[in-house]
């Protein structure tokens, strides 16, 4: 499984590497100072929703015709999983990523999911 690895992938992009992170919360507590400047969670958190969205606009491919073929396909897969009935966030977000390698038939283009080696 992938414990916390989506999460983890999505809340890098929006860290800002010039901040912080705020003493509070790294210690396990909530920040409630609002002039606090330092960088908390809730700032770079996004809900499962936002990470599928974030997930599926990627656009993929170096020229028009792979970039269409693979959004294309995406939407295939979306529209497979919404047939099936398939909307637990894991299975989602895995079979998106999934289709990603499969497409590109190239593992070294996968996103790494998991934290640490
Ligand atoms: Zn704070």
């Amino acid at each position: 499984m992938v414990e916390g690895g989506w999460r983890s992938l999505t809340f890098s992009n929006r860290i800002d590497p010039d901040k912080f992170f705020c003493v509070y919360e790294i210690s396990g507590g909530k920040c409630n100072d609002t002039s606090c400047e330092r960088q908390h969670f809730r700032q770079i958190a996004l809900s499962d929703d936002e990470i599928l969205v974030e997930l599926g606009s990627v656009m993929e491919g170096d020229t028009d015709d792979a970039r269409n073929s693979y959004r294309d396909g995406l939407r295939e897969l979306i529209t497979d999983m919404r047939s099936r009935k398939i909307n637990d966030f894991e299975t989602v977000a895995a079979e998106i990523s999934l289709y990603r390698s499969s497409f590109f038939n190239d593992t070294s283009r996968v996103v790494r999911l998991t934290k640490g080696p």
